[in-house]
């Protein structure tokens, strides 16, 4: 069977979960027994968002093999359990660099080379990529707003590519908002007709709708945006705010039959659904009487939910895994000092202390790490939240008053944490750190080790510093235990305390790899341990 495409678009705003209403198609078509594989084109000009600010752009997304993509991926990844590639995010960066080293290579002598058909078949050629193998259904969903300058190329590409794969093997699905106007009493269906007319104006007739609202519409809101959107009344679907969790979404677009009418769309045999593992996990996670855990994230990007969007999400994995409810207190870092700490941090039950880049809120972190260390509050530290941990314990316990990352202070007295050997001399900024997944071995007996249950292990990375192998001596000798390395033993990649409740911290990024039918067992582990806590009434 050849491969059949599915092309995600939005309208009206951005931000209506797109790429939440993609992943959640991409699960249910799974579930009935289909090989799928999903992708995200983005239209803006960075070559990949590795160089973006958090507040840009939300979390940057690590891929096994490497790339720095946009979060949607890790939507993807946690709700097909699929994992994603560097075909799975292009970037209009990435499509025209391409272009254009072709160009210089000569590989257009003779041509004008032009945004149609250049630009648009390299795009195409991009959507290819993951139709390979035994790819049964391809799920693109295009990034922005209908109506967006840069989004054009794109529309134009998945117009043609639509045309050439023709009908019954293509599908359009277009995500649009239905607002509820609270002066008027009234939805209005008037933004979506919009948005799919710029849609139709440009040769892209949408064959399913799929309606965010605040409450549910009538059959004559349906009626009417089927007629007015030019698609059959049965495929206009509403999807309304969920109440507990966004696992809840494919459940709900199951619901509206949404993946039986995609198959007929595609004209693909209806296979049996089986959601019965997602549903038991979603059981656990809306168990109404479960203890209520709350966990401080200590970090310099709070004030935007989607920084730290795979953070969130793993730490609600391990709720489900220890059974208990999350509560989570998010904490600016900068505005944490020795004299508030105790204050900021009082009733929680663990603290985690994410990854980050710069200097600001770096010592606020490490006020924290100390709280939580000499507190015996359980204690995760991810990347830079590892970095801040060694230095912490470098001043407090090693005595190393002037111990401190080379990326806070390049002329750090006792530089704990310093550039990776590789780094140096590296001038480039976009996708040069030490990327992607790397193989670390666990040490016997330590609390890694028992955590993983197993001795070897494969994280993602994404980092330019590391602990620097001067001071691991030490640090040891102070009763710190290097609980993972790499496997010629030269990186430190984990470090624990023994001599405290539950303090374990690493230079990778493990929240990449938790799914809630999955939770990772370092998340798992530390709500666990953050559990303990919550019972001994402290
Ligand atoms: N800024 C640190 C480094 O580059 C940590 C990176 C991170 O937390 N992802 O090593």
């Amino acid at each position: 069977m050849s491969c059949k495409h599915i092309f995600v678009t939005g309208g009206v705003i951005s931000s209506l979960g797109k790429g939440l209403t993609a992943a959640s198609i991409g699960l249910l078509l799974k579930q009935r027994g289909y090989r799928i594989r999903m992708q995200k084109l983005d239209p803006y000009l960075n070559v990949d968002p590795g160089t973006m600010s958090p507040f840009q752009h939300g979390e940057v997304y690590v891929t096994e093999d490497g790339c720095e993509t946009d979060l949607d991926l890790g939507h993807y990844e946690r709700f097909t359990g699929l994992p994603c590639d560097r075909h799975s995010n292009y970037t209009t960066g990435r499509i025209y660099s391409n272009v254009i080293a072709r160009e210089r290579a000569g590989g257009y002598l003779g041509c004008t080379v032009q945004v149609i058909p250049h630009i648009t078949d390299e795009i195409k050629s991009a959507i290819r990529q993951v139709e390979v193998g035994d790819t049964e259904i391809a799920i693109t969903e295009i990034g922005g707003t209908a109506g967006d300058i840069e989004s054009q190329p794109y529309l134009e590409a998945i117009r043609q590519y639509h045309q050439e794969l023709g009908p019954g093997n293509a599908l359009y699905i277009h995500l649009t908002l239905v607002p509820y106007i609270k002066a008027a009493g009234e939805m209005k269906t008037k933004p979506s007709q919009q948005s799919v007319g710029i849609l139709r104006s440009i040769g892209i007739f949408p064959e399913m709708l799929i309606c965010r609202c605040e409450r549910s519409f009538t059959q004559e809101h349906r009626d009417k945006l089927a007629l007015f959107c030019g698609v059959r009344p049965e495929h206009v679907i509403e999807e309304c705010d969920v109440k507990n969790s966004i696992y809840e979404v494919p459940l709900d677009l199951a619901g509206q039959g949404v993946d039986e009418k995609i198959l007929r769309l595609l004209d693909l045999p209806i296979r049996q659904l089986n959601m019965e593992v997602w549903n038991g996990m979603l059981e656990g996670l809306l168990e109404e009487d479960r203890r209520e855990v709350e966990i401080a994230v200590v970090g310099k990007y709070i004030t935007l939910r989607d920084a730290y969007k795979s953070i969130y999400e793993a730490l609600t994995h391990g709720a489900i895994a220890a059974g208990v409810k999350l509560k989570v207190r998010m904490l600016e870092s900068e505005e944490i000092n020795p004299d508030n700490v105790a204050e900021k941090l009082r009733g929680v039950q663990g603290v985690l202390v994410p990854g980050g880049f710069g200097i600001r809120g770096v010592e606020g972190k490490i006020q924290t790490i100390r709280h939580a260390r000499e507190s015996r509050l359980p204690f995760l530290g991810i990347c830079l939240g590892m970095q801040c941990a060694a230095v912490e314990f470098a001043r407090n316990v090693c005595g190393l008053e002037g111990a401190n990352s080379t990326e806070a202070v390049p002329g750090a007295v006792d530089p704990v944490i310093s550039l990776l050997d590789e780094q140096r001399g590296v001038t480039d900024m976009g996708g040069t750190m030490r990327l992607g997944a790397y193989t670390c071995t666990l040490k016997d007996a330590s609390c890694a080790r028992a955590v993983y249950g197993v001795t070897e292990i494969r994280e993602r990375h994404r980092h330019r510093f590391e602990f620097n192998p001067r001071y691991r001596a030490v640090l040891e000798e102070h009763g710190m235990v290097v609980g993972g390395v790499s496997p010629d033993g030269t990186l430190v990649e984990m470090i624990e305390l023994p001599d405290h409740p539950w303090f374990m911290a690493c230079q990778f990024h493990p929240e990449f790899k938790s799914s809630p039918v999955c939770p990772h067992p370092l998340f798992a582990a530390f709500l666990k341990a953050a559990a303990v806590e919550s019972s001994d009434d402290r």
